[in-house]
């Protein structure tokens, strides 16, 4: 493995890396949290300092993009720390990119300073338009806060990509519509299946789930669907619309395998390097830290790499059980 490039036994460049910046969130989707769920002890997460050191020695291995999710990631005293932090590494030219996945809901205190920071693209999770719908998903969103938040965002200059998750019965009438009104937002827009991470109480994924090819022939009944050589760092595959000439993305990881081009690692709140979204196999990154400083940081990321799986085998199957994974979402870093 060359110094500076971290390359898998598969041969992949590993060069994009999501972190986990906490478990916590203002919200508790149906199909990602329970609604009553017990949130690490605050002292077990790595310090802000020691997530950028954990970014800067990926960075010194060749990492390009870093993406901070959560939980909700706004909702971490002090986050603006570590994004301006990360931010003046791209200004640095030792990062091509700060991305964040986020709900929305502190978009409208957060826009200005992220773009000043240096972020210049984020993903906001937005399920439905509704907003009675909205809560009922979210259990504790508004859906005017958020909206308020993209507007804010927007103004700002951030570009902005939706996250939808297709759920049966739920936004599955909604989803040509959404499309619509991205389109005319100027908002790019990536439909997920539902994904068999960690418990959510009482909800089962087997009546959420909907695949997205099903999706896509809901919408190809009312859009010319077109299909797009598009690749971005992540794992969806694009059509253009048509008549708009949006772009739509989706992630399949239950009805097809994204794993051959996979170019990222996780981290988690709590400092575990997780190789593969679907496996358990993981790196304990913050004891080697702590222990070894930067150094044995270093050298227990590149042990880690040489680890890193083909791919995962997740399955929604009747009698299977509802979690493929015992971790939520929320834990790794959607
Ligand atoms: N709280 C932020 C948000 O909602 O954007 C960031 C974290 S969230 C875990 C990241 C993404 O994962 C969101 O788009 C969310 O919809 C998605 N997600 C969460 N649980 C999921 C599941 N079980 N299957 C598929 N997507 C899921
Ligand atoms: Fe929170 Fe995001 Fe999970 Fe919804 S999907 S509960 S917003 S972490």
């Amino acid at each position: 493995m060359q110094e500076n490039q971290l390359i898998d036994p598969f041969g992949r460049i590993v060069d994009y890396v999501r972190i986990s910046v906490t478990d916590r969130c203002d919200f508790r989707c149906v199909y990602c949290m329970a609604e009553h769920m017990t949130f690490l002890p605050k002292k077990e997460l790595l310090t802000l300092e020691e997530i950028a050191d954990v970014c800067d020695t990926f960075m010194e291995l060749g990492t390009k993009k870093i993406r901070l999710t959560g939980g909700e990631p706004l909702v971490r005293r002090n986050i603006m720390h570590l994004i301006s932090h990360l931010g003046a590494q791209v200004k640095n030219n030792n990062l091509e990119e700060i991305t964040i996945t986020t709900n929305g809901s502190q978009l409208h205190k957060f826009a200005d300073s992220l773009f000043d920071a240096g972020v210049r693209r984020i993903n906001v999770s937005i399920d439905t338009l509704d907003s009675e719908k909205f809560t009922q998903i979210t259990r504790w969103g508004k859906l005017d806060t958020v909206l308020n938040g993209l507007r804010q965002a927007k103004q700002s200059g951030l570009k902005i990509k939706l996250n939808t998750v297709a759920l049966k019965g739920i936004n599955d009438d909604e989803l040509s519509s959404m499309v619509l009104w991205a389109g005319e937002q100027g908002f790019d827009i990536t439909i997920i299946e539902v994904m068999p991470m960690g418990d959510i109480g009482s909800e089962n994924r087997l009546d959420q789930y909907m695949s997205v090819s099903e999706v896509e022939q809901k919408l190809s009944e009312k859009f010319t669907l077109i299909q797009s050589n598009h690749q971005s760092a992540g794992p969806a595959r694009y059509v253009d619309i048509g008549e708009t000439g949006q772009r739509v993305g989706f992630i399949t990881p239950l009805t097809h395998n994204f794993c051959e081009s996979c170019n990222r690692v996780r981290m988690t709140c709590t400092g575990q390097l997780y190789l593969c979204l679907g496996q358990d196999d993981n790196a304990n990154l913050a004891l080697a830290l702590r222990s070894e400083g930067k150094k044995g940081l270093k050298e227990a990321i590149i042990e880690a790499i040489g680890r890193k799986p083909l791919g995962h085998d997740f399955a929604i199957e009747r009698g299977s059980s509802n979690q493929a994974v015992s971790r939520h979402m929320s834990v790794t870093g959607g």
